[in-house]
């Protein structure tokens, strides 16, 4: 059962006023307690798959039927690799919510910034067959924490790499609009359903958890940078046609 700790408004007094601020309290606690609820629930799905997978393996080997191997250990550190990714993701969602994620802002060349991401990124692009190219010309300069602009143009950039096939191309570039600074990631990759553009940057949301798996994802990257880009007052886009690719735009207020 739930609580109900909302008291009755009456008349148009001071206590009644009271009364109705005490309400709107009471009411937005239930639902910050409704989303920890839904939080809890949906790490507990999460977690699952990965410490079920450990579980049957360890399971087969102490019953010999199966054989110890080297891909089989490959495969269990993987499992327990991902499971750590999901913490520290979640452990930087669950601080920035609480605004509780310190930012440590500087001037920082967003061109630059993402030259360097790429450059971290080519061995994994190469791997998969995946052509990166930079646009960025000219200087482009923003306030922000660089170590978190990373993590964004990082979950991006390997989430563009991911879902595109081999042969395929990934576009980053980086260009002052007006006051503002945009960074696109564009790529040709799989894309995105019309119909789940809108839920890409919910927590744990995926189009196909299958290849998610098997791509080492966490279903947390998009939120993430969501909250990121907000943070700093900026916003984040989506655009995509199924089978031809997608674009994610960052845009950033400009330093002044
Ligand atoms: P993850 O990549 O770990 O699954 P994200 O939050 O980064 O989690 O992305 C959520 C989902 O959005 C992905 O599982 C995928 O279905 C979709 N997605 C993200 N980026 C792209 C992209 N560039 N192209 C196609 N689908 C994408």
């Amino acid at each position: 059962g739930r609580l109900d700790v909302r008291v009755p408004v009456g008349g148009g007094s001071e206590l009644a006023r009271l009364s109705a601020s005490f309400n709107a309290m009471a009411e937005a606690l239930q639902r910050s307690e409704e989303r920890q609820r839904r939080l809890v629930a949906d790490v507990a799905h999460e977690m699952r798959t990965p410490l079920s997978n450990l579980r049957g393996y360890l399971e087969g080997l102490s019953d010999g039927v199966v054989q110890p191997s080297r891909e089989l250990f490959a495969s269990l550190h993987e499992e327990t690799l991902l499971q750590r990714r999901i913490l520290d993701d979640l452990q930087v969602l669950a601080l920035a919510e609480a605004g509780d994620l310190n930012y440590t802002t500087a001037p920082v060349d967003l061109a630059d910034l993402v030259s360097g991401g790429a450059t971290a990124h080519r061995v994994v692009a190469a791997d998969a067959g995946v052509a990166l190219t930079v646009d960025a010309p000219a200087p482009v300069w923003v306030d922000a924490d660089p170590d978190r602009l990373r993590q964004v143009l990082g979950n991006l950039l390997s989430n563009a790499i991911r879902y595109t096939d081999r042969d395929g191309h990934v576009l980053l570039r980086v260009r002052a609009e007006g006051t503002e600074a945009v960074l696109t990631v564009q790529d040709n990759g799989v894309g995105i359903a019309p119909g789940d553009l809108s839920r890409v940057f919910d927590r744990f949301w995926r189009a196909d958890p299958a290849r998610q798996r098997a791509t080492g994802g966490t279903g947390l990257g998009l939120t993430i940078a969501h909250r990121i880009v907000t943070d700093h007052g900026g916003r984040i886009e989506v655009t995509s046609r199924q089978h031809l690719g997608t674009t994610f735009t960052v845009r950033l207020p400009g330093r002044p």
